[in-house]
């Protein structure tokens, strides 16, 4: 997505939990225990991948997009589809998203990324955007030019 930014890969947990499984320092009961809520999530708002369950090799992962921040209000917590993700984007100036894999099979579930969304990405991280771009743009060049005029 155009506005992703501050991305934070969690791959490496995840291998490492898969080793500690391996090693048999873990369970496959410690570790496929997604809850009711998060399978509902999967259903209804989940990105199904090509990916296959590392613990049960029968399903493919679903993935689930949390959302949060203060701009959310009511809704920060809430699942959310890609296509939605992508409006919210665009309306939005910045709200943060954690991507949890799950395995409708076996409950396996994982935090696979997180990164931030919204408008304030577009700009490149410039911080004067207390209005929208356009306007902000267009009155501030307005402003510059009264001052100017008035010396
Ligand atoms: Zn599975």
């Amino acid at each position: 997505m155009r506005t992703q930014r501050q991305v934070v890969d969690y791959s490496l947990r995840k291998r490492a939990l898969l080793r500690e499984l391996l090693a048999g320092r873990v369970g496959t009961y410690d570790l496929c225990d997604a809850s009711p809520y998060l399978k509902n999530a999967a259903r209804f708002h989940g990105e199904s991948t090509d990916q296959r369950c590392p613990i049960c090799r029968s399903e493919n992962l679903t993935h689930v997009h949390y959302i949060y921040g203060d701009e959310l209000k009511q809704s920060a917590g809430q699942a959310r589809t890609v296509t939605e993700l992508s409006v919210l984007a665009m309306t939005l100036r910045e709200f943060q998203v954690f991507v949890v894999e799950v395995c409708l099979g076996c409950d396996w579930n994982h935090l696979v990324e997180q990164y931030l969304l919204g408008r304030d990405g577009l700009t490149g991280g410039e911080s004067e955007q207390e209005t929208p771009g356009g306007v902000a743009a267009a009155s501030g060049a307005g402003a510059r030019r009264r001052r100017e005029a008035q010396r």
